[in-house]
């Protein structure tokens, strides 16, 4: 961090002799914008970064901060000025970047209601910055309501530097914490994280007095994938599987990787026969996955354990009752689920019919 403002405070000085007449206001607007890089290397998420970003240019240029975007390795990030329509200028951001879908921009700050307050404005006078670092290559967008001099060119372009260097700070520190909780073959989760979140789930549903459910499968004779194809067809495998399986969940469940070819899942806010359901869809997903490797075309099964967090049970227990599901799913002959949905639809009768009888009894 001292590197960079080194770096910076020693542009300032340059631009700032030049940018600002009286050696009052020039110290002025140079406090000023110390003030906002520091406050850059503090920020800890882009959005944050880039806010502080758009008061730097409205407070020490007057110019207003359209939209900003960060392509990094994994993905287009963008900021939109709150108050402006989304639809035009999201046009201009995938011709500029060439995204091939929509989809694949990440919106930084996303206000429900964009499109019900839309602003009209010409894009003829929108002007550009770029600043590419490591790891990332970032462009501002501003709508400037005058001529932009050679000297406000200058700082603008030292605070769109600050913003990158702190956005690529981010995605480093970034990457470090997915490092330590995704699995890197698989990009699931991993057991570690898997734990944690099971913890702050299952005290949350019981606050909430909310189901959780989990369930837990394994890949079926996945060691003869392994010894007919070789290992690296078996990562294969496992990485089109955990594929499938996120793209097939909520965005709020949580995916693992619980070890080896064994696969687990927290569902937030869903009882059990909603959670075999799904684990069901799950399993005649992969087994109709067809995943080709040096021309050949490989198909697994899976065999599913589900369980809900009862009430007064710790996580471990869960976790326990899940496994024994999918033990007893591999005993009764593999690619099936455990248990299954007409089992707790018959449990859910007799218990429902139970209450009717006892509530006969006390009448
Ligand atoms: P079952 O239906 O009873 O689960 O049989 P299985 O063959 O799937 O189970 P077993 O426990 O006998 O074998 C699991 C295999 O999974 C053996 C192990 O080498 C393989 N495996 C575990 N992790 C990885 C991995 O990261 N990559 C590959 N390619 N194979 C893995
Ligand atoms: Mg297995
Ligand atoms: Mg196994």
């Amino acid at each position: 961090m001292s590197k960079t403002l080194d770096r910076f405070s020693h542009q300032l000085s340059a631009v700032f002799g030049l940018v600002f007449g009286s050696s009052l206001n020039r110290a002025h607007a140079q406090n000023k914008l110390a003030r906002h890089i520091v406050a850059l290397n503090g920020k800890t998420s882009p959005s944050e970064i880039i806010n502080e970003v758009a008061d730097c240019l409205k407070g020490i240029l007057g110019y207003r901060l359209f939209a900003f975007v960060n392509k990094k390795n994994t993905g287009v990030d963008v900021w939109l000025d709150p108050r402006m329509y989304k639809t035009s200028i999201e046009e201009v951001i995938i011709k500029d970047f060439q995204v091939k879908d929509k989809k694949d921009l990440t919106y930084l700050n996303m206000e429900k209601n964009r499109e019900a307050c839309p602003e009209q404005f010409s894009l003829d006078s929108l002007v550009h910055y770029d600043h590419k670092e490591e790891n990332c290559y970032s462009r501002l967008y501003m709508m400037p309501s005058r001529p932009i001099t050679k000297f406000h060119d200058d700082l603008v372009r030292i605070i769109l530097q600050g913003c990158s260097a702190a956005l690529s700070r981010q995605i480093k520190i970034q990457q470090l914490q997915d490092a330590a909780a995704i699995d890197p073959l698989t990009g699931c989760y991993n057991r570690r994280t898997f734990e944690a979140q099971l913890m702050g789930h299952a005290s949350g549903a019981g606050r909430h007095g909310k189901p959780l459910s989990i369930f837990m499968f394994d890949l079926d004779h996945f060691k003869s994938v392994n010894d007919t194809y070789g290992h690296l067809c078996g990562d294969e495998v496992l990485k089109e599987v955990s594929r499938l399986v996120r793209r097939n969940i909520r965005t709020e469940d949580i995916f693992a990787r619980y070890g080896g070819e064994e696969f687990i899942a927290i569902l937030p806010e869903t009882d059990q026969a909603h959670a075999i359901e799904l684990a069901d869809r799950l399993r005649q997903k992969i087994l109709a996955l067809r995943i080709p490797f040096n021309n050949h075309t490989i198909r697994v099964t899976a065999s599913f354990g589900v369980a809900q967090l009862g009430a007064g049970d710790n996580i471990g227990k869960l976790v326990e009752d899940a496994d024994s599901m999918l033990y007893k799913a591999k005993f009764n002959g593999r690619n099936r689920v455990m248990p299954g949905l007409i089992k707790v639809h018959r449990d859910e009768a007799s218990a429902s019919s139970n209450q009717a009888k006892s509530s006969l009894c006390r009448q």
